[in-house]
C-alpha cells in the first residue's frame, strides 16, 4: 500500500537558480496560519537573493496577500498581509520590545523559511494583519514596503521645516518620498532614472538629477535608498553638520568608504529595516497614497523566473506575481 501523497504546489524557488517547480504544499504549525496567496510583489531583496545575498535557498518571496485557508475560525476566510519576521517571543529583544530584532528570528523568503512566490505559504498568526476592503489585492502588495518607508517616520522625527533628500528613486525610494511628503517637509528625490523621476513629478514631489544635485552640506535628512554602494558618500556630501542620514541600503561598499566627514560633522547615521504595518494600511485605505502607478508588470506564477528577470530591468518597478491563474 502506497501512503497517501501530501498535496503539492507551485512555487519560484531559488537554489542557485530560480525556477518554478511543484513542491508539497506547507503544513502550518499550531501557532500558523495557511494563506492562498492572491497576489505578490517582486522586491529589491528578491533580486539580491538571486545574486548570492542572505546565502538564501528557497521559495523566494516576502511582499503578498492572501486568504487564510487553514486555521482557527476566526482567522480562516480573511485576507491578510503578513509581517515577515517570524519571532521567538523569550529572548532579550523580543521581550524588549524589539521582536523584530528577534535573536532567534526566521523571515519569510530571505532567512531560514521559505516564501509567498508560491500558492501557498504558511506563517505566524501574529504576524498576520486583516487587509480592509478599501485596499485591494495589487495595493496590498505594497503595506510591507510601504511599512518600511513608514519606519523612517518613526525613528526620525521630519518636521515641516526640514529640507529632506530622498537618494534614489526605485522601488523604495518612490514609496519613502510619497510617505514623507506627507509630513510636509521641503523634500527633493535625487535620481537617474527618467521615468520614475517623471512619476514623482506627477505625484508633486520636486526631483533632481543626481548629477544635478546641490545643496552640499545643507539637507537635514538624507534618506538612502539606493540599492548602491554610492548611496552613502552621497549622503555624506548632501547632509548638514549634526543632520541624519538614514539608511535603507543594503549592499556591500565596493571600495573603501571615508567615514571621517561622518565624526567631523557629527553626523547620525541610522540603519532602517522593516516597520509598521497599521501605518501602511491606514494610508493605503484612507487613499492617502496610490502605488498603482508603481505597477509596470504582472505575470503569473509559471512565469515566476520571468517576473524576477523583467524586474531587473531598468524600466521596471513594482512586478507582480500572480499565483492565481
Ligand atoms: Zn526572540
Amino acid at each position: 500500500m502506497t501512503p497517501p501523497q501530501s498535496p503539492t504546489m507551485r512555487a519560484l524557488v531559488f537554489d542557485g537558480a530560480a525556477k518554478v517547480v511543484d513542491i508539497p504544499r506547507p503544513i502550518p504549525a499550531p501557532d500558523e496560519l495557511l494563506i492562498r496567496v492572491r497576489r505578490a510583489g517582486v522586491c529589491s531583496t528578491d533580486l539580491e537573493i538571486t545574486r548570492g545575498y542572505m546565502r538564501f535557498h528557497g521559495v523566494l518571496g516576502h511582499e503578498f496577500v492572501g486568504d487564510v485557508v487553514e486555521g482557527p475560525p476566526e482567522w480562516k476566510g480573511r485576507r491578510v498581509a503578513s509581517e515577515i519576521n517570524c519571532v521567538c517571543g523569550r529572548c532579550d529583544m523580543c521581550a524588549g520590545g524589539l521582536a523584530n530584532h528577534c535573536r532567534d528570528r526566521t523571515v519569510i523568503g530571505i532567512l531560514g523559511r521559505p516564501g509567498a512566490f508560491a500558492e501557498y505559504v504558511a506563517v505566524p498568526r501574529q504576524n498576520c494583519h486583516q487587509v480592509p476592503d478599501a485596499v485591494d489585492d495589487e495595493a496590498a502588495v505594497f503595506i510591507e514596503p510601504l511599512a518600511a518607508a513608514f519606519q523612517i517616520t518613526r525613528q526620525v522625527n521630519i518636521e515641516s521645516r526640514y529640507r529632506v533628500a530622498v537618494l534614489g528613486t526605485g522601488r523604495l525610494g518612490l514609496l519613502v518620498a510619497m510617505v514623507l511628503k506627507r509630513t510636509g517637509c521641503r523634500l527633493v528625490a535625487i535620481g537617474r532614472n527618467p521615468g520614475t523621476i517623471a512619476l514623482l513629478d506627477r505625484k508633486h514631489i520636486a526631483t533632481t538629477n543626481v548629477d544635478d544635485a546641490d545643496g552640499v552640506g545643507r539637507h537635514d535628512v538624507v534618506i538612502d535608498c539606493t540599492g548602491s554602494p554610492d548611496g552613502l558618500p552621497l549622503a555624506l556630501r548632501l547632509v548638514r553638520p549634526r543632520g541624519v542620514i538614514v539608511m535603507k541600503t543594503t549592499c556591500q561598499a565596493s571600495q573603501p568608504l571615508n567615514l571621517a566627514p561622518l565624526v567631523i560633522d557629527e553626523v547620525s547615521l541610522i540603519g532602517s529595516r522593516c516597520g509598521p504595518f497599521p501605518d501602511a494600511i491606514a494610508a493605503l485605505a484612507r487613499r492617502d497614497i496610490d502605488p498603482a502607478p508603481l505597477i509596470t508588470a504582472r505575470l503569473p506564477l509559471s512565469r515566476g523566473d520571468d517576473a524576477l528577470r523583467t524586474a531587473a530591468q531598468r524600466d521596471q518597478i513594482k512586478v507582480l506575481i500572480d499565483p492565481t491563474t
